[in-house]
C-alpha cells in the first residue's frame, strides 16, 4: 500500500483554511488556531514511529530519520564514524537491467566515476534492485539526467540515472524487480546507459565487487561492508581533488613546467604515464601534482 504524505498535508492546510474562512463573523471571537508549521507537520509525519512504511525497515535507524529529496547526500557521514561492520541482506536482489558493462566504477580523468555504467536501449525497463521506498526522483541537465533514489530495507540506497522516463513518485513504495523508469540518454550521457550506484549512508560503494553483472547475480547473499574495503576508493578520490593540473602554453618545455610547479620532470613523466621526450600540445593539460 502507498501513502502519500504530501497529498494527507494538503488536506490538514486546507481544513485549516477553510475553518478561518468560515468564521465570516469579525466580532465574534474566534479560538486562536493553532500556529503548524507546514514543515514541522511534515517532518512529524516523518519521524513517526507508527509510520507503517518505516516499520521493521531498518534503514530507519541506519540513516537517522534523514528523509530528503533534495540531496543524494544528506548525511555527511564521514567514513571513520561508521560501524565497523554491517551486514546487508542482498537474497532479493534484482539486476536493474541486464547488460554489459560498459564503464566501470573508479577514477576519470578529472573526477571520479561513483558508479557502473551498464549497455540498454532507450525504453528498456530499469527495475528496482530491492524492496524500498523511493526518495528522490529528480531531473540534472548536467549530470544524471532522469534519476531516481531508493533507499532500500536493507540499508542501501541505489541510484538509476540517465533515463528517459521515470515511472515512481516520491515517497512509493517499491518491491525488488518493480519497474521504475526506462532507460534513456539524458543528463550528461553518450549514448543510452544506465549508470547504477549502491551506496550507504551517502558513500559509494563499488558495485561491481557486490554484483556479478554477467550473470545478473550477487557474488554473495550477504555482504559485509567494512571501512577498509567497501571505502577502499576514498584515498584515490582525495588524492584526486588534491591533483593540481597546468594548461601547456607556447614555448613550454617539461623542464620549464616542472621549475615553474615546484617539481621534476621525472615526477611530472611518472604523474602522467609519459616520456621526457614526449611532443607537448599547446592547450594541453598536464598534471603537475
Ligand atoms: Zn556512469
Amino acid at each position: 500500500m502507498t501513502f502519500c504524505y504530501k497529498h494527507l498535508l494538503a488536506v490538514v492546510t486546507f481544513s485549516i483554511l477553510s475553518t478561518s474562512l468560515s468564521a465570516n463573523d469579525k466580532d465574534k471571537k474566534i479560538p486562536a488556531l493553532p500556529v503548524i508549521d507546514s514543515t514541522t507537520v511534515y517532518q512529524e509525519f516523518l519521524i513517526d514511529e507508527s509510520d507503517d512504511l518505516m516499520e521493521n525497515h531498518p534503514a530507519g535507524d541506519i540513516y537517522n530519520n534523514i528523509w530528503t529529496s533534495t540531496k543524494l547526500n544528506p548525511y555527511k557521514m564521514p567514513i571513520d564514524s561508521l560501524p565497523d561492520s554491517i551486514r546487508i541482506d542482498l537474497s532479493q536482489f534484482k539486476v536493474p537491467v541486464k547488460g554489459h558493462i560498459t564503464s566501470k566504477f573508479g577514477p576519470r580523468r578529472y573526477r571520479y566515476h561513483y558508479g557502473t555504467d551498464i549497455k540498454l536501449f532507450t525504453g528498456d525497463s530499469v527495475v528496482s534492485s530491492f524492496s524500498g521506498k523511493v526518495r528522490i526522483t529528480d531531473y540534472d541537465r548536467r549530470g544524471y539526467g532522469n534519476y531516481v533514489v531508493i533507499r532500500h530495507d536493507n540499508g542501501l540506497e541505489t541510484v538509476y540515472a540517465h533515463l528517459s522516463k521515470v515511472l515512481v513518485e516520491l515517497d512509493q513504495r517499491v518491491e525488488a524487480g518493480e519497474t521504475i523508469g526506462l532507460g534513456g540518454n539524458t543528463g550528461r550521457s553518450t549514448g543510452s546507459h544506465l549508470h547504477y550506484e549502491i551506496r550507504f549512508l551517502g558513500n559509494a560503494m563499488n558495485p561491481e565487487k557486490i554484483i556479478d553483472f554477467e550473470q545478473g547475480s550477487p557474488f554473495m547473499h550477504e555482504y559485509l561492508i567494512t571501512k577498509n574495503e567497501s571505502f577502499y576508493y576514498q584515498k584515490a578520490v582525495k588524492a584526486m581533488a588534491a591533483a593540481k593540473y597546468y594548461k601547456i602554453k607556447s614555448g613550454d618545455n617539461l623542464g620549464r613546467i616542472a621549475a615553474r610547479n615546484g617539481t621534476s620532470v621525472r615526477a611530472l613523466c611518472r604523474l602522467n604515464g609519459i616520456s621526457p621526450k614526449k611532443t607537448l600540445r599547446i592547450g594541453q593539460r598536464i598534471r603537475v601534482r
